[in-house]
């Protein structure tokens, strides 16, 4: 090791002081903007034609914060497009910060997750996928990767909340009915959900060696979780609600 990686690899061992840490409200970052022309199956609230999503890029993006947030609107309204817009002074999960991409929107459909069907409409449709020799949760009902709308993704390492827990499907501010609006994935597809790989040939993209089709984001949700974003059907200018599955 070189005397200047040494020193690198010091210096990333000794890691910051917490205490040196800038304090007070740090700028949200970009997440994620959607003009409504592209996405003609998400509702938007009316007179509003783009949505943006902002968060805090760290540990707290879970449930209902105002470590996430929507602004839903009008395209022409925005006048003056900052050239450099405020950044945090420090980033508390590099993971969450996404690696620019043009978005090129594509409507796929989708069915319902297993967890959501009915016990004997889920055997029938299980029964039909094993003699197909497809799986029903990977191939055919909810597509992996980032998206829009759709159907909640279903459940990966707990179970769905039960009836008593129901505050998790309601908005935080009203208590009012949620609906899906977005899905921040840690890939594109895995290697069971390889029927949903975009057509592409390409398999590298510019910017970073490790940068590919199946995380163009290059971001990373907890352990490679997806984070569901739900917003209120009453006011959508509410705090979303995210679930990490
Ligand atoms: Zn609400």
């Amino acid at each position: 090791m070189s005397a200047q990686e040494s020193e690198t690899v010091e210096r990333l061992r000794a890691g910051h002081d917490p205490a040196l840490l800038p304090t007070g409200p740090q700028p949200l970052i970009p997440l994620v903007q959607l003009y409504a022309r592209d996405v003609p199956a998400l509702p938007f609230p009316e007179g509003a034609d783009l949505l943006q999503v902002l968060w805090a890029p760290g540990s707290g993006i879970e449930g209902c914060s105002a470590n996430v947030q929507l602004r839903w609107r009008r395209a022409s309204d925005v006048q003056e497009v900052l050239r450099t817009p405020p950044e945090p002074a420090y980033v508390e999960c590099d993971d969450h910060v996404p690696e620019p991409c043009l978005l090129q929107p594509e409507s796929v459909q989708e069915f319902p997750p297993g967890h959501l069907l009915d016990q004997a409409l889920k055997k029938r449709v299980y029964d039909w996928c094993e003699q197909k020799s497809v799986s029903y949760q990977s191939d055919l009902s909810v597509a992996p990767g980032w998206k829009a709308g759709g159907w909640p993704a279903p459940f990966t390492f707990r179970d769905p909340a039960d009836s008593d827990e129901d505050e998790e499907w309601q908005c935080g501010e009203c208590g009012g009915r949620l609906e899906a609006l977005l899905t921040v994935d840690s890939s594109e597809w895995d290697g069971n959900s390889g029927s949903w790989r975009p057509a592409e040939t390409a398999s590298k993209l510019v910017g970073d060696p490790y940068r590919s089709l199946r995380n163009p984001t290059m971001m990373t949700i907890g352990r490679g979780y997806t984070l569901q974003v739900y917003s209120c059907v009453s006011t959508p200018s509410h705090l979303p609600r995210t679930i990490m599955q």
